[in-house]
């Protein structure tokens, strides 16, 4: 499977100079953040004892009812309008059939032919745009654990947990627009809480979809990937596939041609394997769920979900360029996650300094929550709130408060949550604003260094900075810069 050169968004064979092109679409399955099940009142909770969040519906138990989770039809309505698609006013729920151990009934409550919603789609920053075809909701299976020992363990806990599926058109050309697809997806269905898409709790699963063709001629057979649980998985098994692809059609033995199948991603190996040849849908023997009435979604329900839409982050990244004069590399940061964009927000509006506010958060706020010097993970979690950021920067600005003993200030608000007058105080950080002390630190700083006051009194300013160091240092950090230089300028013009 060597010999193949990437160029662009085409991969040529070496070994017939052809060049190959990709067709990838993306299925991706969130976990709609309710407080209870799809279908029932059990309460799911990751990491549970297994079959503990269980009753007689989501177990399949006969003569049980499911009644639809009112809060799984608002989370998955809201998710469909953060995307752009079009609600419809009424769709239904259907039964899927198969059978397999992780599925108590023997089929999956879903949606097939009148989806709660279609179109909309994602615009990546490399200018492509993924359409997405559909999202339909559904129930999830429970789950089997097939590595103890010579058994198979199965779990229903999650059996019945509510999904949002949402389907793309193949519009992706290469693996690094599937990852840019996911990144989108995932941060817009956690900004509005539909989903806390959590990959490593299984919150958010991919299966992909991929073909390839010679560029120009008309597409093939395409074979789906299911189950992939993260990012590098998901780019690194569409790469795979590629490769494994060009190289089975251009196999001059037909028998080695790809079939439609489907396939799972062997991440130890670095490579996907046969899983079933694909079952078509007649298989499935779909039909109207019986114990449900169709679903409907008033205009007054859209309505209120859409009054209920924070701003989305592409959306606010672009105006906080716009109108706050902050950088993309910025922007993104202060976006990344919702609950520090909206502290920002609050800081740069009470103190009507936005870049501040933004450095602030960029240079010392993230970067505690990263380490362990404060308790909290989260701008949530933090003891220090907005407005104590913007009584900090207006400090600074007031001159009371030199840059680094801001950065003492700030670290002992981040970690105590006291306002940053009190800390001051408290760690007496106030700068010393009397011309008196400070023009004796100046003196003693300028005392055995006339040479450097020679070169400023020749006009080389730059030079005064080595006479600000034991200045500051003198001051331990309290004296005010700016009346330092003055003084330190007048006696020099004076001696
Ligand atoms: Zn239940
Ligand atoms: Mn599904």
């Amino acid at each position: 499977m060597s010999g193949l050169v990437r160029e662009g968004l085409e991969w040529v064979s070496q070994a017939t100079g052809t060049r190959w092109v990709a067709v990838i679409g993306l299925e991706v399955h969130a976990q709609l953040s309710t407080r209870t099940k799809l279908f029932c009142g059990c309460a799911y909770e990751f990491g549970a004892e297994p079959n503990t969040r269980v009753c007689p519906v989501c177990t399949g138990q006969p003569g049980s009812l499911p009644v639809l989770n009112a809060e799984a039809l608002e989370l998955a309505v809201r998710a469909a309008l953060a995307l752009g698609c079009e609600v419809a006013p009424r769709s239904k729920f259907d039964r899927k059939n198969y059978f397999y151990c992780d599925l108590p009934k023997n089929y999956q409550i879903t949606q097939y032919d009148r989806p709660y919603c279609s179109g909309g789609g994602i615009d990546l920053d490399s200018g492509r745009r993924v359409r997405l075809e559909r999202i339909h909701v559904e129930e999830d299976a429970g789950k089997a654990i097939h590595d103890r020992g010579d058994a198979t363990l199965v779990d229903f806990n999650r059996a019945g947990v509510p999904l949002i599926e949402s389907v793309t058109h193949a519009d992706l050309c290469c693996p690094e627009d599937a990852g840019a697809y996911l990144a989108a997806l995932r941060e817009i269905l956690v900004y509005v809480g539909a989903s806390s898409a959590d990959m490593e709790k299984g919150e958010l699963r991919c299966d992909v979809n991929v073909s390839v063709h010679p560029a120009g001629e008309p597409w093939r057979t395409k074979v789906e990937v299911k189950n992939l649980n993260s990012f590098s998985n998901v780019e690194a098994s569409i790469e795979y596939e590629i490769a494994r692809q060009v190289a089975a059609w251009e196999s001059s033995d037909p028998a080695d041609h790809p079939v439609q199948e489907t396939r799972l991603w062997d991440a130890g190996a670095n490579r996907t394997r046969t899983m079933r040849k694909k079952e078509g849908e007649a298989d499935y023997r779909y039909f109207p769920e019986p114990d449900l009435p169709p679903v409907s979604v008033t205009p007054a329900l859209l309505e209120a979900t859409r009054a209920l839409l924070p701003e989305l982050p592409a959306a606010r990244r672009a105006r906080y360029q716009r109108e706050l004069g902050l950088s993309a590399y910025d922007a993104g940061v202060l976006t990344a996650a919702r609950d520090v964009a909206d502290f920002f927000e609050a800081a740069a509006r009470l103190s009507g300094a936005p870049k501040d506010a933004c450095n602030w958060i960029t240079n010392e706020v993230l970067r505690a929550l990263s380490g362990d010097e404060v308790a909290a993970t989260s701008v949530d979690e933090l003891p220090m709130k907005p407005h104590d950021l913007s009584e900090l920067i207006a400090l600074v600005r007031g001159g009371t408060l030199s840059a680094s003993a801001a950065r003492q200030v700030v670290r002992a608000m981040m970690q105590s949550g006291k306002a940053a007058g009190e800390l001051v105080v408290e760690l007496g950080l106030e700068q010393v604003q009397d011309d008196g002390e400070l023009e004796r630190w100046c003196r003693e700083a300028l005392a055995g260094r006339e040479a450097i006051a020679a070169q400023v009194r020749e006009g080389h300013e730059k030079a005064l900075g080595a006479l600000m160091g034991p200045v500051m240092q003198a001051s331990k950090g309290k004296a005010n810069p700016q009346k330092v230089r003055e003084i330190l300028l007048r006696l020099i013009q004076e001696g």
